[in-house]
């Protein structure tokens, strides 16, 4: 059932950091997603990721592991914290060494903030001749956001989101970032998580990418998750490849349930099929009653 039973610290697994990346419009996030998507066959890991699933894992050189939700803006980080979901355990946020510290990239630092969500700067599009990463630097000091080459310890690296230059020691950095986190879950358990999008495939029915934040999912559990429910008929990852089981801090793409919940959206596996219903159409119910409420007033 939901009731929640409280971890042993020896339950207790490290687990890889989820990061969201976000900055100002047009300062260079798809193009940051893009790059790491597409260059993350590093790990030697065969095929490379194919499928826009919302979220991806992906494998350094050295064997660890990093989950990104692959849904740049703020807009998801806060849709999903509206929803007291709380994700993300690093922000990259990205600021254009050609620009200025613009509305958006503060929103963000605000957004990570709040959250208590530690930052790592991605001073972005360096290859470019009127490039001054210092601009940017002076900047974050001058909002008492000292980096770390202005002698502060926030974590930033000077990067090319469309050479690629710089994204691994950026990657590096937020392992380092992670590792002071001690990011850890338990694997031995029924899984929870959080839904990241949901959609309405032609020929799969709905398809829900969730990340797993505790315990294991497995095909055949069932899920609970807002206002849907059903049995885990297959489960894929982000290079469309069948899984049988998904562990903490894994993106999964998950077919069988009976349709889409919203991002944000948590979920939770269940022994009692009837029970899982029986919620689902309750959440239902309370969503209409609320929304003829409001159409009233
Ligand atoms: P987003 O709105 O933050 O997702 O920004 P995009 O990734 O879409 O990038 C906006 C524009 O900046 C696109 O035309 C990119 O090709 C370009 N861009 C992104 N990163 C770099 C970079 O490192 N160098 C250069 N020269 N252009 C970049």
């Amino acid at each position: 059932s939901i009731e929640e039973v409280e971890d042993q610290p020896e339950d207790l697994q490290p687990r890889a950091p989820i990061v969201t990346v976000m900055g100002h419009v047009d300062h260079g996030k798809t193009s940051l997603l893009d790059y790491i998507r597409e260059e993350n066959v590093i790990a030697g890991e065969s095929g490379g990721i194919t499928q826009h699933i919302g979220a991806y894992g992906v494998t350094l050189e050295g064997g660890q592991k990093i989950a990104f939700l692959d849904t740049p803006g703020h807009e998801a980080f806060t849709a999903m914290r509206a929803r007291g979901a709380q994700v993300t355990d690093i922000a990259i946020i990205v600021a254009a060494a050609d620009d200025d510290i613009m509305p958006q990239t503060k929103e963000a630092i605000a957004h990570a903030q709040a959250a208590g969500v530690p930052i790592v700067f991605a001073i972005n599009k360096i290859d470019k001749p009127n490039a001054n990463p210092d601009k940017i630097k002076e900047g974050l000091a001058n909002m008492n956001l000292l980096v770390e080459d202005w002698g502060g310890k926030i974590q930033s690296h000077d990067i090319s989101a469309k050479f690629g230059t710089g994204v691994n020691e950026l990657l590096e950095k937020v392992l380092l970032e992670a590792e002071l986190l001690e990011l850890k879950a338990n694997p031995n358990k029924a899984a929870q998580g959080t839904v990241v999008e949901a959609f309405l495939d032609k020929g799969r029915g709905y398809v829900s990418t969730v990340l797993v934040q505790a315990g294991t999912l497995r095909v055949g559990d069932y899920v609970l998750a807002g206002q849907h429910s059903g049995k885990v008929k297959a489960m894929q990852d982000e290079r469309g490849q069948d899984i049988e089981a998904a562990g903490p801090s894994t993106p999964v793409s998950i077919l069988g349930l009976d349709g889409a919940p919203q991002a944000g959206d948590k979920f939770n596996v269940f022994e009692d099929e009837r029970e899982a219903k029986q919620i689902a159409a309750k959440r239902a119910q309370l969503q209409r009653e609320q929304s003829v409420r409001t159409q009233r007033h």
